[in-house]
């Protein structure tokens, strides 16, 4: 049942058999069917699921993810990363997720507040105990984080809170500070390249890929591609990302913004130094992984590269930087909201910009020196690294 390939890492480190029992089945999976009654005789009906997959290094934390198609196995992949994510950034949460299915797109802004509340309703035992964390993954935004706080009153319920309302400054944009710090690390430390020197391509336009973009762009990378589920713009002398990024916040997506069109698929195979998928999962596979024409790849999305496809990264000597590396900034600001709500203390966004960039830059320099010492992909040094960090902490909680 897990995607994590123990048999692989345990030819690296040593994982007692309890332990890998442990983090190959979640700890505890809730169904229930949102009912929710929004005009006479109409009934909106959603099934929704939460995995608790591992909590051994405190509560499960992770966001909700809102879209028609999302199964409980989605759900659980996604609850499993939680546990790698949070382990390998050494922030003392566990993993968890949850998915709600329905279309954000076709809810108004009240019937979707409406939602929130009943799933509010339906797990309030274990979001009043603080057993679950969550914050917004696809489809659910800050002022859904804003509603589930306003019917709890408890500020470290939530994590991804407006500012305003005991959010923290920088939450929004610190995936995309995380993934942009990876790319940034990838040139200097891999590729040995200078910012003004190097190009990228973004995929995915919306929260992560849109910072993720400017944040490189803010450091001198000529941002060459970008696109979303409207298809892409390219320049190879640099696109105009500030007024990209103004254009999609403004209109909802890159749907008639000036440049040269592209496909995903160009995309895809930009002949860049780092490309950035940062859509959803499943982006890179065994079908288009040998067409890529990127030096590096660093991972905004949760799963953009399918295991087949991963294996012919490794065989063509691509060095990726994994999800539960670079995109690990998300989850780290949610720590810095989480402490702050506890302590009653303010944060700057600098001070949530300089946590996140120090706790990646930890993980990405213990990846570096894993994958040198033990020969292995950085995706394997770092499943190894978080394995470690797993195991010590069940022998600590005394569960192996
Ligand atoms: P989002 O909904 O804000 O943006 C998703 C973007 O991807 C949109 O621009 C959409 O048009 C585009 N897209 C969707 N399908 C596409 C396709 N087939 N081809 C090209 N583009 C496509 O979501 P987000 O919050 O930016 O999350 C993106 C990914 O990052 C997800 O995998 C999510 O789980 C992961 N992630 C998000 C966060 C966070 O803090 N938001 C943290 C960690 C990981």
């Amino acid at each position: 049942m897990s995607s994590v390939d123990f048999d692989l890492i345990k030819r690296y480190t040593e994982i007692p058999s309890a332990a890998e029992q442990l983090l190959s089945k979640p700890e505890r999976e809730i169904y229930f069917n949102l009912n929710l009654k929004i005009a006479p005789n109409r009934l909106l009906q959603a099934d929704s699921y939460v995995v608790f997959f591992n909590t051994a290094r405190g509560p499960a934390k992770g966001g909700i993810r809102m879209a028609p198609d999302v199964t409980f196995d989605e759900t659980r992949h996604l609850a499993e990363l939680m546990v790698w994510k949070t382990a390998l950034a050494r922030i003392p949460f566990g993993g968890g997720k949850s998915a709600i299915a329905l279309d954000p797109g076709k809810l108004s802004r009240f019937e979707k507040t409406a939602v929130i509340k009943e799933y509010v309703h339906m797990m309030s035992l274990e979001l009043r105990s603080g057993t679950y964390v969550p914050a917004p993954d696809m489809g659910t935004d800050q002022t859904d984080m804003a509603v589930i706080f306003g019917e709890l009153h408890i500020p470290e319920c939530v994590t991804g809170k407006p500012p305003r309302v005991g959010g923290l400054p920088g939450r929004r944009e610190a995936t995309g500070r995380g993934v942009s710090q990876s790319a940034l690390l990838v040139l200097r430390d891999v590729l040995h390249k200078n910012a003004p020197d190097a190009t990228a391509a973004v995929q995915g336009f919306g929260n992560v890929g849109s910072h993720t973009a400017l944040f490189l762009y803010e450091a001198g990378v000529n941002v060459v591609a970008v696109s979303d589920i409207t298809g892409g713009r390219r320049d190879p002398d640099g696109l105009d990302i500030p007024a990209l990024f103004d254009y999609a916040h403004r209109n909802g997506s890159l749907d008639g913004a000036p440049g040269k069109h592209i496909s995903n698929a160009e995309l895809l195979a930009s002949q860049v130094d780092i490309l950035c998928p940062c859509a959803r999962e499943n982006q890179i596979t065994a079908d288009n992984a040998r067409e890529l024409r990127a030096t590096a790849i660093v991972e905004g999305a949760n799963g953009p590269t399918t295991p087949g496809a991963d294996i012919i990264l490794n065989e063509r000597k691509i060095p990726t930087v994994p999800d539960i590396l670079a995109n690990g900034g998300g989850v780290i600001a949610s720590y810095v909201e989480w402490r702050q709500a506890k302590s009653g203390s303010i944060t700057e966004k600098s001070e949530t910009f300089a946590t996140v960039e120090n706790r990646i830059g930890i993980a990405f320099e213990e990846m570096l020196k894993i994958a040198q010492e033990r020969n292995c992909s950085f995706r394997t040094a770092c499943q190894i690294s978080a394995a470690e960090e797993l195991v010590s902490s069940l022998r600590d909680r005394d569960w192996i």
